[in-house]
């Protein structure tokens, strides 16, 4: 096997490295949840999308440069390195495209996935209720048959960013006489649409990470059903699929924090702590075997690996993180309670193993869908 990248890899990586060297602002703009925050990082976003670095792995036509899996991950990994600024849209980029790409149509992908490249929609995801976590098929939002499409009523929370988005991807209950898994459809909506109103939750690190949606009546056109009415289950799993596996959570993201762990450890380490030197090693060594992973999926043939694997990714990059994040805290001993990069992205890392499926069920799906081990009692 050989693992060096080709002259062309090399290029766009050097590429990708230079921009960024030139482009990153140097201070982390204001928080996207705040008025002035949401404007920079969405400028930001047209910048990266003019130098057409914003969606390289998409086709050219919706804003992309037609480059392959690995390229993106180069781009990845340069981009955490360099400490770009949050992906305002990465809901948008990295779950709601890929299902475009999968289950849209091509009317959709034309009209949507421009405007997302360049963040003039950003997007939230709707799919948790008071009643519907873990248990995502328990949905009682339900859409309701209308004049040329269908009105929404309903609850929706633990949105991501829906106080600074525009649009929403959501599962409804179309036909309540079917089984829970049935009967629902996948619909995108204006969150500025009459009958919306969104309400900002206060997180751990005091942004407004998320929030509650209520809708009341709320119009959506037929265009905007992704997928088929009532197949939406289908549709919600490819999502599902991205959110967990290393479309939402590269391993560049982690091999920059690993890098950073290894310098914190040379500066203030002490060289007699041989247990947490340990430690600071292992952690490398987890995101090292996360980026080859990452390497061998996009090299692989189309459907190689069961679709249950991204459930094995999100146990281990969510735990990653947080074994990365505790080891810095511990290293920077008292100050690890001052503001500081470290200390808000340990406070993030522990909602690694809720969101995007909590980590007793991907333990599940581990045990049941991928190892075939006897179903556990219901
Ligand atoms: C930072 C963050 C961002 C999020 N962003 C979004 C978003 O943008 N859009 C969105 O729709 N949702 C979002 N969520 C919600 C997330 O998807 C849910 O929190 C998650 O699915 C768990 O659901 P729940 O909170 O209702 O917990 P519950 O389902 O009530 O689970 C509570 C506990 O019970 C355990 N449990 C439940 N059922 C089982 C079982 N069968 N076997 C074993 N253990 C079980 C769970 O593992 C968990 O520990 C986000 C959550 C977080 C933390």
């Amino acid at each position: 096997m050989n693992l060096d990248l080709d002259e062309d890899a090399r290029a766009f990586q050097a590429e990708v490295r230079g921009w960024l060297a030139a482009n990153v602002p140097r201070a982390a703009p204001p928080p996207v949840d705040t008025a002035e925050g949401n404007a920079a990082h969405r400028a930001w976003e047209r910048k990266l999308a003019q130098a057409g670095l914003s969606v390289v792995a998409w086709p050219a036509e919706y804003g992309g440069r037609d480059a392959s899996a690995l390229h993106w991950l180069l781009f990845e990994e340069e981009y955490h390195a360099a400490g770009g600024p949050v992906r305002i849209n990465q809901n948008g980029l990295f779950l709601l495209a890929p299902t475009l790409f999968t289950h849209g149509t091509a009317e959709q992908r034309a009209r949507l996935l421009p405007r997302m490249a360049r963040a003039d929609d950003v997007w939230a995801q709707a799919w948790s209720e008071p009643g519907a976590g873990s248990d995502l098929a328990a949905i009682r939002s339900r859409a309701e048959r209308t004049d040329g499409g269908w009105l929404l009523h309903g609850q929706k929370t633990w949105s991501s960013r829906a106080c600074c988005a525009d649009r929403a991807f959501g599962l409804f209950r179309t036909d309540p006489a079917a089984g829970p898994h049935r009967g629902l459809t996948y619909l995108l909506f204006d969150l500025r649409a009459d009958g919306v109103t969104v309400r900002p939750i206060r997180q751990l690190t005091g942004d407004n990470g998320f929030a509650e949606i209520f809708l009341d009546g709320v119009f959506v056109p037929d265009d905007d059903v992704l997928g088929e009415v009532g197949g939406g289950w289908r549709v919600a799993m490819s999502t599902a699929g991205h959110e967990r596996g290393t479309s939402l959570r590269s391993p560049g993201r982690f091999s920059a924090a690993a890098t950073r762990l290894v310098e914190l450890w040379r500066e203030i380490g002490d060289p007699a702590d041989g247990a947490l030197r340990d430690r600071v090693v292992d952690g490398w060594i987890a995101a090292q075997a996360y980026r080859l992973h990452g390497f061998a999926a996009a090299s692989a043939p189309p459907g190689q690996s069961s679709p249950f694997a991204a459930s094995l990714t999100k146990v281990f990059w969510s735990e990653l993180d947080i074994a990365l994040h505790e080891t810095a805290l511990e290293l920077l001993g008292p100050r690890a309670e001052l503001p500081g990069d470290w200390l808000a992205g340990y406070l993030f890392s522990l909602a690694g193993p809720i969101y995007a499926g909590t980590n007793e069920i991907q333990r599940t799906v581990i045990a049941e869908r991928l190892l075939g081990l006897p179903r556990g009692a219901r």
